[in-house]
């Protein structure tokens, strides 16, 4: 055995894994099949990397057992993650709703963190590595992989799967932790692209498209839960953060409900006019309230050109209606090409919640995108890879 233990991925988790390894003395080596390590690091945030979340708590994450991560991040806590990355270097500061990014520095400052640590511990990060296979064997596990066109073999006692999910296919994102595990009879829940775009197509396709670059802030929300953050109309459908975010708890033929206006009520506004300017119309009344674009739009739905004095009963309810529940039934979703996560993964019932160690294969770990626990948007899911990476480290 050379190295104590080999890490396949050099992302969030991997990189953590072997920094928080090499802290305990043990030698381990990555195999990267990309040319660079951390390349969704490098895309993440817009370039910024939204690294944690100072709300994090396992609330903000899909899982099909929600208390699986709990043991991982009382190991491991943000504060953890933001008193990491501070000695390192990188002080956060919070953007909105607790997400923490680097104060004046960036995505790529954080993967170069990373690589020094592992350079600085002796972790060596080999490249263009991409992994075939590992096998069981007596004394721990074979893994073979090619390095431009030749085969090698890599032997240790413990192998850590940090290989990501399947966002992204033109970065390399493969489907590896899945082919091994349903090889070895491990269980995966059913995987899906997850903070997705949603599409619209049909009847309804010209009115988004017309809308395309506006965007509002809305409660939009299903059955389960609801998000307020701004929502973006594009030219194939709704876009930004709400709806990725209702878009992990949405499934196809469901209809989500987009309240236009959270924070106020738009019967009660059109009272006020009534009684202060019955004149006004309700376009002018809307065009206070949204873009000239998005209440043009809801002319379809209104009666725009009416004073609001003139408005009668059912007209003002229906008003209420459209904007306040405001329904869409999405066509279906971006698909991984435009997925921020997948949804699903390793069935976290195959794993022990306190060392990620694979229950059916001992010395086989899984960390971070590949296991089923699915953070929100916001930082979150960098928090379940640091914290994974962190608690796997403890045990090689
Ligand atoms: C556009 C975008 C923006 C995002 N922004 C944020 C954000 O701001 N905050 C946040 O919390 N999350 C964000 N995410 C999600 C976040 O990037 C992932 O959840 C996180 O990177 C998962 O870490 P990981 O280590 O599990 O996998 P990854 O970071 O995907 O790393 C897996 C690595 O394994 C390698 N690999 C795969 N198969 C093999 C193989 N067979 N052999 C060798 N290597 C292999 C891959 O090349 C990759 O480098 C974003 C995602 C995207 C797509």
């Amino acid at each position: 055995m050379e190295v104590d233990a080999i890490i396949i991925g050099a992302g969030a988790c991997g990189l953590m894994c072997a920094v928080q390894a090499g802290y305990l003395g043990k030698k381990v080596i990555i195999l990267e099949k990309g040319a660079k390590p951390g390349a969704k690091i490098l895309i993440s945030g817009g370039g910024r990397c939204n690294y944690t979340n100072l709300l994090s708590s396992t609330e903000q994450f899909i899982s099909g057992n929600k208390h699986f991560a709990k043991s991982a991040f009382n190991q491991w806590t943000v504060y953890d993650t933001i008193s990491f990355f501070e000695v390192n270097g990188i002080t956060g500061k919070e953007k909105t709703l607790g997400q923490l990014f680097p104060d004046g520095k960036n995505a790529k400052d954080v993967v170069a963190m990373f690589v020094d640590l592992c350079q600085d511990l002796g972790q060596e990060i080999r490249c263009n590595a991409e992994v075939d296979s590992v096998r069981k064997v007596e004394d721990g596990f074979e893994v073979e992989y090619h390095q431009h066109s030749a085969t090698h073999v890599l032997r240790a006692s413990k192998v850590v799967i940090a290989t990501g999910g399947l966002p992204i296919p033109k970065m390399g994102a493969t489907d590896f932790a899945l082919r091994l595990a349903r090889k070895h009879q491990i269980n995966v829940v059913e995987t899906a692209p997850a903070l997705v775009p949603l599409t619209i197509t049909g009847k309804d396709e010209e009115w988004y498209a017309q809308l395309a670059g506006n965007s509002v802030f809305c409660e939009v929300s299903n059955a389960e839960i609801s998000f307020e953050e701004n929502i973006l109309f594009t030219h194939w459908g709704l876009s930004g953060p709400s709806i990725l975010q209702i878009s992990s708890f949405w499934r196809p033929g469901q209809t989500i409900n987009i309240n236009l206006l959270p924070h106020e009520n738009i019967s009660t506004l059109i009272e006020q006019e009534r009684n202060q300017q019955g004149k006004t119309l309700l376009s002018t009344l809307l065009n206070r309230l949204y873009t000239k674009k998005l209440t043009e739009a809801l002319g379809k739905y209104l009666p725009l050109n009416k004073p609001v004095a003139a408005l009668t009963k059912v007209e003002i309810a229906e008003i209420h209606r459209t904007i306040h529940q405001f329904v869409v039934k999405p066509a279906g979703d971006k698909g991984y090409d435009k997925a921020e996560v997948m949804r699903g993964g390793i069935d976290t019932a195959e794993l022990s919640s306190k060392s990620l160690e694979c229950k059916k294969v001992p010395g086989l770990y899984f960390g971070g995108e590949c296991v089923d626990v699915t953070g929100w948007l916001g930082g979150y899911n960098f928090q379940w890879a640091w914290a994974s990476g962190f608690v796997i480290a403890q045990h090689l």
